[in-house]
């Protein structure tokens, strides 16, 4: 069942039924039937039409934003600001399509030779709910250009937003058998992953089901890509204005009131610094990080996307101060309706603790001091994850030496979070398997075929 509640009240909105399996036993056929005529169409012709759903979802971006608010609770200004990176990625790959799928000419010792760029087939796309545009975007706007056809199931929590998406692409013109919604439940995906009629799978969202979905790829032989969970590091190694520091690192953890994979959730700080940085964002964190309405444009951390995982999040930071963590600001769930938790501050976690090598997906900044550079490093790899990181100081070559010796997929330096259409994103450890975004993201289900003239 898809379930649609309000996170901000509690209130049921709507139930889905899910797709029977013989509704999903169709939309496979329809995606594997529409390749072969989508794939066979310029590429001019599928830039343009991913071009035109950049317009459109530039034009229903309020529409996308409030239906995002509804469902997974997200702050109206943000969900605008999300389907702006949107019509960004729609908009990249539409005018980048020719020089990306180009013909590759080579010369080998024994001759000429040229890749050419051709997709493999219909792909199933299994998405997260907290950036229901964004994450869909990221998988389909390469993937539509190239020529591969697409079956996507959302999060069961967000029906309203997989429909939207799906109008918007059939409106622009792609074609109806060329992507497919499904509400299926995650017991009928090893079906799907079994089917010949399906080439490979790209799922966003948290390990285990990475894994289950990866065990039942691995089981036919199908591609897959993976963007699982992530632990991300903070280095501070120094500031010109800690004050400042400490305002952006706190907004770039509790965006999407801190249910971002890459948000950064490990701060680590440098002896000298760590005292007053504590000090500074245990008490920012509490005043300026007030719950409210997400549909309010003033508001500054709206509630969870459910009870489920605001329940879960303050056990998590209960866990930790338990096991002898120190909660420095917040902590604990909002009395009254919806999913609300206190924007929360945690130090002296140890290795020995639970919240010290899990992710914890939702407004929880947890503080670690460091002795040195050599340290900050340490701690930053101590992790099962390794998707993105920052390092924030005033040197350019010193951080940029810390952020060679981070093992994660991405590392930012003065600025964490966040993601843009040029940039590949994703990455090592247990954060997943392959590339998204940029031109890497193009590439992960194309066969990049190697003909020998
Ligand atoms: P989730 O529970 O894993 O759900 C993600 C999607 O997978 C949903 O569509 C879900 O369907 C489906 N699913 C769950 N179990 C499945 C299974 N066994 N087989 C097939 N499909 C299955 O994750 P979430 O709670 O929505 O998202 C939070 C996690 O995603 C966090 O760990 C976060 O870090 C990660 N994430 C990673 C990235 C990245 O780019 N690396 C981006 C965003 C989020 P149902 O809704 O029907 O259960």
């Amino acid at each position: 069942m898809y379930t649609l509640t309000n996170p901000a009240t509690g209130d049921l909105v709507e139930r889905i039924p899910n797709s029977t399996d013989e509704e999903v036993q169709d939309a496979i056929e329809r995606v594997h039937r529409g390749f072969s005529s989508w794939r066979d169409r310029p590429v001019s012709e599928r830039a343009a039409i991913v071009a035109r759903a950049a317009e459109l979802f530039a034009e229903r971006s309020d529409e996308l934003a409030e239906t995002m608010t509804l469902e997974m609770g997200k702050r109206i200004n943000e969900g605008r600001g999300e389907v702006g990176v949107v019509v960004d990625i729609f908009t990249y790959y539409a005018e980048n399509a020719a020089a990306l799928l180009a013909d590759e000419p080579l010369t080998l010792k024994s001759g000429p030779a040229v890749i050419v760029k051709q997709p493999i087939g219909a792909l199933l796309g299994v998405m997260p709910w907290n950036f229901p545009c964004y994450q869909v975007a990221r998988f389909v706007a390469p993937n539509l250009v190239l020529g591969n056809t697409i079956l996507l199931k959302h999060a069961s929590i967000c029906p309203r937003s997989a429909a939207a998406i799906e109008r918007v692409l059939h409106d622009a013109g792609v074609p109806t058998d060329a992507y497919v919604n499904i509400y299926a439940s995650s017991r009928q995906i090893p079906a799907v992953l079994a089917d010949p009629r399906i080439q490979g799978v790209s799922l966003t969202g948290s390990e285990p089901a990475g894994i289950s979905v990866a065990t039942e790829a691995g089981k036919h032989l199908k591609k897959t890509v993976l963007e699982l969970g992530g632990s991300d590091p903070l280095i501070v190694l120094d500031s010109a204005d800690l004050d400042e520091t400490v305002r952006n690192v706190a907004t770039a953890r509790m965006r999407n009131c801190g249910q971002s994979c890459n948000a950064p959730k490990r701060m680590i700080v440098l002896a000298d610094l760590y005292d007053d940085f504590v000090d500074k964002l245990s008490k920012h964190v509490s005043d300026y990080f007030q719950p409210g309405d997400p549909a309010d444009p003033a508001t500054r951390l709206p509630p969870l996307a459910s009870v489920a995982a605001a329940d879960e999040v303050a056990g998590q930071i209960a866990t930790a101060v338990s096991q002898g963590a120190t909660l420095r600001a917040g902590g604990h769930r909002v009395e009254g309706p919806g999913a609300f938790l206190e924007a929360t501050v945690l130090t002296d976690v140890t290795p020995g603790m639970d919240a010290y090598h899990e992710e914890i997906f939702g407004p929880v900044v947890v503080v670690f001091r460091a002795a040195d550079e050599d340290e900050a490093v340490r701690i930053a790899n101590d992790s099962p994850f390794g998707l993105g990181a920052s390092v924030w100081g005033t040197d350019q070559a010193r951080m940029r030496r810390v952020a060679e010796r981070i093992e994660s997929g991405m590392v930012y330096l003065n600025r964490a979070g966040g993601s843009v259409a040029d940039l590949p994103f994703g990455g090592i450890k247990r954060s997943g398997i392959g590339r998204e975004l940029g031109a890497a993201g193009i590439e992960e289900f194309m066969n990049r075929k190697a003909i020998r003239l």
